[in-house]
């Protein structure tokens, strides 16, 4: 049953999983659908059960787990040592990362161990088949992501190795609405592990809060090279004041520091699908749209009629922000 399952692997942290890893779920199970087969998930770390029933409500049929005492924080041989494991035994035909900084780090190594394919950053995943050199493959998974600076979007297969492996970056599959009646399977995976697996002990880690919460944001105003300058950014910074909502930006405008770059919507920044979204001075770059263009709602302020951002844009303002922005501000508040 859980051969040729789709896989996730699911990072956690103090025990809870992460976002990334349980969107992800949601896709395997989309997946999976589309193939005919079960959706597995590998979790591993101290005291991790817990999230056993949230892995399940989200698609998952199974889980291998492992509790571990010295697997409470990510480090890299026994992680990658057990993920090989766990996907030697069980044979799934694609497993699936957060593209975080320990999927980036463990991805790699099990791909190069196991000696199979693996896109990094992925922006869809989808079914479909393949012809090569007249040898026509069935159902592989289509790895979609930006590719040659983000001027074309290329669809890449890893067809003659299982497992297809990919990683792909937190917001950007959607969230499912949970399933409390759903239940999974725990397999315990009796880990291969000894003291040569943990060469270096973590005896604390210190996190530094977020200042920034772009994901969580229900409106986002995002300031982009049109802004001018740092000072300007008040101005972005006040709008987005007046209306409760998170200050987003584009990459042109973090480059120029105009802002910080926890600030930054798009593919190398943050995957954002606020209810509604506000770019003032933006151009609407593709590699700014693949970071919003799922918002419900898209207001464009530009003095480009021609700027791209209209394209995608529900409501477009064609005028210099400096005049605009003043002005909705002055109209939001005499109406609150
Ligand atoms: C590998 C790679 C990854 C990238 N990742 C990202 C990413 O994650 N996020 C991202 O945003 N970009 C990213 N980029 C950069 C992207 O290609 C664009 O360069 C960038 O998005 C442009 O930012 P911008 O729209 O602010 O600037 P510009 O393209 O310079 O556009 C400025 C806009 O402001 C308008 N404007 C000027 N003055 C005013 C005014 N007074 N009032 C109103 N409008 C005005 C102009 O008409 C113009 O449309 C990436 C590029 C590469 C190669």
């Amino acid at each position: 049953m859980s051969e040729n399952s789709v896989m996730v692997y699911i990072q956690q942290n103090g025990g809870k999983a992460a976002d990334v890893s349980l969107e992800l779920v949601c896709k395997a199970r989309e997946l999976a659908d589309r193939l005919g087969v079960t959706v597995s998930a590998a979790l591993f770390g101290e005291k991790v059960a817990g999230e056993v029933s949230r892995v399940a409500s989200l698609g998952a049929d199974k889980v291998y787990i492992v509790e571990d005492a010295r697997l409470k924080y990510y480090t890299p041989i026994p992680y990658s040592k057990l993920m090989i494991q766990t996907i030697s035994e069980h044979k799934p035909q694609i497993v699936l990362y957060g593209a975080t900084t320990e999927g980036r780090d463990l991805a790699p190594r099990v791909a190069s161990n196991l000696k199979v394919g693996l896109t990094a950053d992925c922006t869809d995943l989808q079914i479909g088949d393949h012809t090569q050199k007249e040898k026509e493959y069935k159902n592989i998974l289509y790895q979609i992501r930006p590719a040659f600076g983000g001027n074309i979007i290329a669809t890449i297969v890893s067809p003659e190795k299982k497992p297809q492996m990919a990683t792909v970056r937190e917001g950007v599959m959607r969230m499912m609405e949970p399933d409390k009646s759903r239940k999974a399977e725990t397999v315990k995976i009796s880990a291969k592990l000894d003291k040569n697996d943990f060469p270096s002990e973590i005896i604390d880690r210190v996190m530094e809060a977020k200042t920034v919460n772009l994901k969580g944001a229900q409106i986002i105003v995002s300031g982009g090279m049109g802004v001018g300058s740092k000072e300007n950014f008040a101005l972005v910074r006040e709008l987005a004041h007046a209306l409760g909502a998170e200050v987003g930006a584009s990459r042109a405008a973090v480059d120029q520091g105009f802002i910080g770059k926890e600030h930054q919507v798009g593919q190398t920044g943050t995957t954002v699908r606020p209810k509604l979204y506000i770019a003032c001075g933006i151009s609407g770059a593709i590699q700014h749209r693949a970071g919003m263009d799922a918002s419900a709602r898209i207001i464009a302020i530009n003095s480009d009629p021609e700027a791209p951002i209209f394209g995608i844009a529900h409501y477009g303002i064609v005028g210099d922000l400096n005049e605009v922005i003043p002005r909705m501000i002055k109209a939001y508040k005499a109406r609150v």
